[in-house]
């Protein structure tokens, strides 16, 4: 049986560029928050996609509505319209509480959009002169992998030899107000947006000081810059509320949205904002292949209308709280820091590797990764059990504790 199994760690391993090092896991199948490798061992996904898969793995409502689009109509491309096109734009913009959406694929291509549409919005509205626009960015962010993304990282890995790199950005210390006053008071009339993540999460799950999104809000406001929110991974659920940015009681002038959009069956995003900021497009400024395809949007919707009943967001903020209680159970010596809400937390080890922790969280039976160094994310899909949150931090401990 095995030697006639196929060594696909190593085809990968020689096939496949080395922009991962993925842990020794293949996966076979994978069906709610348990994931089965090729091997037939079982797995407790507490990765979740990145957050992707908020809904766990083909949740049976995301699959049947795929289904029953895959046997209409995939793709016909922004040249013509499609019945399922109008309304994920309109549920989608509801959701959010904004007027318009614009769909693409990936998360990087949403936040590419908001990039193009703030510098063309502060010309043709703001009157900023061309080619002088500024967008506030904040250290330790993710916002992607594109080119002009890139630009603005401060991940060494993430940036170097990939110059030249797009100008256009600047970036302060996240949640740091004095430094943002900063920035404004010396370019205030150059900047047309403030770019940021409500709680970082590539970063290790950073929470800002409780005061930070609400004065970036004021900033923004008395500046005439726009607000964007990346919610790519903290939105639809994640944190125990929609949006990261309503635990603050914060209102951007644009969300971003990806991963959970697409239910982890399709690549979906969007930038979801007001009529005078996208508006400044016309026909033939931006666009995507495959952005807002019927499938896309089938699928979409059906996420869209799993988050209207609240009660993800419930899920995540009961099972969330008692995900950080546990974890502040564990001791000092060994966690130094826990951060994050709802069902997200990053949990910092003092001495031990986050890879090392993770290698021997996969050999439990568990699956996580570490967001960098010493630091592991923890982000189950929300349709996790009880009980099978208390097995997973079970494993988590034991992982911990017995080096
Ligand atoms: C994952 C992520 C992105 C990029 O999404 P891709 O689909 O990988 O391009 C952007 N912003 C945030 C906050 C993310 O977590």
């Amino acid at each position: 049986m095995t030697s006639t199994m196929p060594d696909l760690a190593g085809l990968t391993s020689e096939y496949s560029a080395h922009n991962y090092a993925p842990l020794p896991v293949v996966v076979a199948t994978a069906d709610g928050v348990w994931v089965t490798d090729v091997a037939g061992r079982r797995y407790l996904d507490m990765l979740a996609g990145y957050s992707a898969l908020n809904f766990g793995h083909r949740h049976p409502r995301l699959v049947g509505a795929a289904a029953r689009q895959l046997e209409r109509v995939t793709l016909v491309s922004r040249a013509f319209d499609h019945d399922q096109f109008g309304p994920f734009c309109a549920e989608l913009a509801e959701l959010c509480g904004m007027d318009m959406v614009l769909p693409m694929n990936t998360g990087a291509e949403a936040v590419e959009t908001a990039i193009k549409v703030a510098r063309k919005w502060g010309y043709v509205s703001r009157g900023v002169p061309r080619d002088e626009a500024l967008i506030v960015v904040f250290d330790g962010n993710f916002h992607g992998r594109t080119t002009t993304i890139v630009s603005f990282s401060s991940d060494p890995d993430a940036r170097a030899d990939f110059g030249p790199y797009t100008p256009g950005f600047v970036s302060v210390p996240y949640g740091d107000l004095t430094a943002l006053s900063a920035v404004f008071a010396e370019y205030g009339h150059r900047i047309v947006a403030v770019l940021v993540e409500p709680i970082q999460g590539e970063a290790g799950v950073v929470v800002p000081p409780p005061d930070f999104l609400p004065g970036l809000r004021t900033l923004c406001t008395s500046a005439g810059a726009l607000l964007i929110a990346d919610e790519i991974q903290s939105g639809l659920g994640r944190v125990g509320a929609t949006f990261a940015c309503n635990l603050e009681g914060v209102v951007p002038d644009a969300y971003l949205l990806g991963k959970a959009l697409g239910g982890g069956i399709v690549p979906v995003s969007a930038m979801v904002s007001s009529r005078s900021v996208l508006g400044v497009l016309r026909p033939g400024q931006h666009g995507s292949t495959f952005g807002g395809n019927p499938l896309a949007c089938a699928v979409a919707r059906e996420v869209i209308a799993m988050l209207r009943t609240g009660e993800y967001q419930q899920r995540s903020a009961v099972l969330g709280a008692s995900m950080h209680e546990r974890l502040a159970g564990l001791p000092s010596s060994v966690v130094s820091s826990v951060t994050g809400r709802g069902l997200w937390a990053g949990v910092t080890f003092a001495s031990l590797s986050g890879r090392a922790v993770c290698e021997r969280l996969a050999a439990l039976g568990v699956l996580a990764k570490e967001t960098h160094g010493s630091t592991i994310r923890l982000a189950p899909p929300l349709v996790i059990s009880e009980e099978e949150l208390t097995w997973a931090l079970d494993r988590f401990e034991e992982a911990a504790l017995t080096a």
